[in-house]
């Protein structure tokens, strides 16, 4: 498939996530081409499931079904594969998208296995955050399907997941594909709000959060009857549900030419680099100080860590924040980094 295909702002990929059978797929894939608003049709063919005994997918037969569906709507089709024969079979029956699951990007052996499958072809591969928080591991499977010589690739954002998660199915953990997209500039980022939320109410939300990070498309279940789908049906919207939802996002440019706005952002972005800059004095002046702090339990024959002046600068510093704006979630993970720090380098001086 083409380059531009995934390169597109605005990206829209939206189909049900499994093919159930042949009506329900066309017929949702009809529905879906008439909002003129999907750009690729997604059907899982294969299921990962986490149960055994689950409904597994139907295999080899979905493809044929999603050749239909291509057919009739003209949309381009996508299904996720998670080993070398998922890659061959979808590859014969002109499968446009590619993409691997959180369940595969999460297992060097699997991606370097669909690595091997996709050598010396021009596949269009979309790589889905591991399951757990493990930003190595998604750079990984990009480079390995990059030595693939694969250049149309994408990555999508599904969100992590954790023990007694309540609020999400799937943590964001936006910071992981904001460092993603960082070290990858060049590859569009894709939110898969279904996986994250696990809930219709909360699409609308999660889509919008990732686009005012300015992610350039989203992947969204839907199906014809979201009540009956066999997987995922609490996140799974009809096309008509997935309509409105796409048009009450506001979709944010990275910036405006407008002499007023360069103006005033020009002028905040100074403000917050003068704060930066004398962050970086203050923090390298505590930290001399801990460093002095070490030496002298060094000398003294004291511990590095004591629990008790910790807890104490700890509850010092959240009753401090009680009288600002600042949240005390930020300044507990923020004084937490410090003191891993002081502990850090009052270790290395013990240790001397
Ligand atoms: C899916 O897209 O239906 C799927 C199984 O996703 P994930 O790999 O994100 O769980
Ligand atoms: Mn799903």
């Amino acid at each position: 498939m083409n380059e531009s295909l995934i390169k597109k702002d605005g990206l829209i990929i939206a189909g049900p996530c499994s093919a159930e059978s042949e009506e329900q797929l066309v017929t949702t894939a009809k529905s879906l081409a008439k909002t003129g608003m999907v750009d690729v049709l997604r059907a899982g063919i294969w299921k990962p499931r986490t149960n055994p005994g689950g409904f597994e997918g139907v295999g080899l037969k979905g493809l044929s079904w999603l050749s239909t569906a291509k057919k009739e709507t003209g949309l381009p089709v996508g299904t996720e594969v998670a080993t070398s024969r998922h890659v061959e079979d979808a590859l014969h029956y002109d499968v446009d998208v590619l993409w691997i699951g959180a369940r595969t990007s999460v297992n060097p052996f699997s991606v370097q296995n669909i690595a091997d499958a996709l050598k010396g072809t021009d596949s269009t591969v979309l790589i889905k955050n591991p399951v757990n928080p493990d930003l190595k591991l998604w750079i990984g499977a990009v480079e390995r399907i990059r030595n693939a010589g694969i250049t149309n690739i994408g990555l999508i954002h599904r969100g992590f997941s954790s023990y007694g998660n309540k609020e999400y199915r799937n943590a964001p953990i936006w910071q992981i594909p904001i460092e993603m997209m960082r070290i990858f500039p060049d590859l569009p980022m894709i939110c898969d709000p279904s996986h994250i939320a696990g809930k219709r109410d909360t699409l609308h939300s999660v889509s919008q959060k990732s686009l005012d990070l300015h992610y350039n498309g989203l992947i969204i279940e839907s199906h014809y009857k979201p009540e009956e789908a066999l997987t995922d049906k609490e996140q799974q919207v009809s096309p008509d549900q997935l309509s409105n939802l796409l048009n009450q996002l506001v979709w944010k440019k990275e910036s405006i030419n407008l002499p007023e706005y360069q103006q005033k952002i020009e002028s905040l972005r100074e403000q917050i680099n003068q704060f930066d800059d004398e962050l970086i004095h203050l923090l390298q002046s505590r930290m001399m100080v801990a460093e002095n702090i070490g030496e002298l339990k060094k000398i003294n024959n004291v511990t590095v860590l004591q629990s008790n002046r910790w807890n104490e600068i700890l509850e010092k510093m959240l009753s401090k924040t009680r009288n600002t704006k600042l949240s005390e979630d930020f300044v507990k993970s923020m004084m937490e980094l410090l003191h891993v720090e002081s502990i850090r380098i009052q270790n290395d001086i013990s240790n001397r």
